[in-house]
């Protein structure tokens, strides 16, 4: 299909998707094994510049489209999806800064995150709430001309990677923003999380204990950290559906390449029986809807539309689509499929994740459900 996208797009998704099977893909096994990525592949990831792309050169960012860094995150997760994290944590701190952040702040921390010289982590999620900032127990109070966080923040990726992380805690009038570098002496990294999958990714508990920083490190405006949340989430939300299609798509190749190579009474299985080609299909066109959907919302953030409605209802869409191509794609190699000998075992067990994260889907149901009833014009 033709998206319609630039030789610029179309050059940088050629790019990443040459310098992912080069460099990531012969490594994908080990790092399954091992449960942590390469030091020298996390920097030639870095080195790529994928967080910098949909960014102004003003201030180190490629000047490129968002639909570019689509196609880019998109390349990186079809080949190994916790790769993907790396640049795209790191631009979420990076749109934080980007979006609310001070010149101080900017020179500080956004031209190292856009060229890929510094990492970023953005930690809201705490043990007792992802999502509810009234749960939230991190406190940061004023002391002269600093601020001084505890707290502990959980599942945060990047926590032990990351230069900087935006930290969200309560203060005296709400929930307020901070950069905090993570070579602060409070700046704790805690337990590592172990997950179903991504066991190569770097997520875990961030203890805050006694961090001072500057009064300069609020990130925009006190009390205003749960509108920065939402401004990054939207952002980091549909960065993450380039995920979800990057992984369909590899599981509908590993389906259609076992279809091909099994056989029953010497004939290949895809050509064999109409049950498997059903699930074939079934997983194409999963794909196509999700791709087409995320390249029109990717085009919406490109003409600086609000695409609030837009990206709840590509979250909702896109992860279930990617939890069922891979299930049917396991489903194809039969009991094959749940062999750690197939790539699509693991594409299975991670294609579960996006329908959690980043708000639930439940949350982006309530998102869409309110957005539909207070604007009482459907979609447009
Ligand atoms: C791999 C991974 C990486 C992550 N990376 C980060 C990170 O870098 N930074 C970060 O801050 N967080 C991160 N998280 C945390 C994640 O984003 C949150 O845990 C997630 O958004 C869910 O929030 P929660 O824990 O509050 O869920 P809860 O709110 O505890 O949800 C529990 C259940 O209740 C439902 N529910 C909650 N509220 C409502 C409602 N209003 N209506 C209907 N149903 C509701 C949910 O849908 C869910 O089923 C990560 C998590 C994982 C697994």
């Amino acid at each position: 299909m033709n998206y319609g996208f630039t030789r610029e797009e179309l050059d940088i998704r050629e790019n990443i998707r040459k310098f992912a099977r080069k460099e990531i893909e012969p490594l994908v096994g080990r790092m399954e094994r091992e449960n942590r990525m390469p030091d020298e592949l996390i920097k030639k990831i870095m080195e790529m510049k994928v967080t910098g792309l949909p960014f102004p050169g003003e201030w180190g960012g490629a000047g490129s489209t968002f639909a570019g860094f689509l196609l880019a995150i998109e390349e990186l997760s079809y080949v190994y999806l916790p790769c993907s994290f790396l640049p795209l944590v790191s631009a979420m701190a990076a749109y934080g800064l980007f979006r609310f952040g001070s010149d101080y702040l900017k020179e500080k921390y956004l031209k190292g995150l856009l060229s890929g010289s510094l990492k970023g982590a953005w930690a809201f999620t705490e043990p007792g709430t992802g999502s509810d900032p009234k749960q939230l127990h991190t406190r940061a109070v004023r002391d002269g001309d600093q601020w001084v966080i505890n707290g502990v923040k959980r599942f945060i990726t990047n926590s032990a990677l990351a230069d900087v992380a935006g930290i969200f805690a309560l203060t005296d009038n709400g929930v307020s923003a901070f950069m905090v570098e993570t070579s602060n002496p409070g700046y704790i990294v805690g337990k590592r999380e172990e997950f179903m999958a991504f066991g190569s990714a770097d997520n875990g508990e961030v203890i805050l204990e006694n961090a001072h920083v500057g009064k300069e490190n609020l990130l925009g405006e006190e009390g205003r950290g749960f509108d920065i949340l939402l401004g990054v989430e939207v952002f980091a939300k549909v960065a993450s559906c380039a995920g979800n299609v990057g992984l369909a798509r590899a599981a509908l190749d590993q389906a259609v390449k076992y279809a091909k190579e099994k056989t029953h009474r010497d004939a290949p299985i895809g050509f064999k029986f109409q049950m498997t080609q059903w699930n074939l299909a079934a997983i194409a066109a999963k794909v196509a809807a999700s791709r087409a959907l995320l390249y029109a919302v990717g085009a919406g953030i490109d003409r600086g539309e609000d695409v609030t409605l837009d990206a709840a209802l590509l979250k909702i869409f896109s992860s279930s689509a990617a939890r069922e191509a891979a299930a049917d794609a396991l489903q194809v190699h039969g009991p094959y499929g749940l062999s750690k000998e197939y790539t699509i075992e693991r594409l299975y067990r991670e294609s579960k994740f996006n329908e959690v994260v980043l708000g639930t889907n439940e949350i982006q149901r309530v998102i869409a459900a309110n957005a539909l009833l207070r604007s009482g014009k459907g979609l447009q």
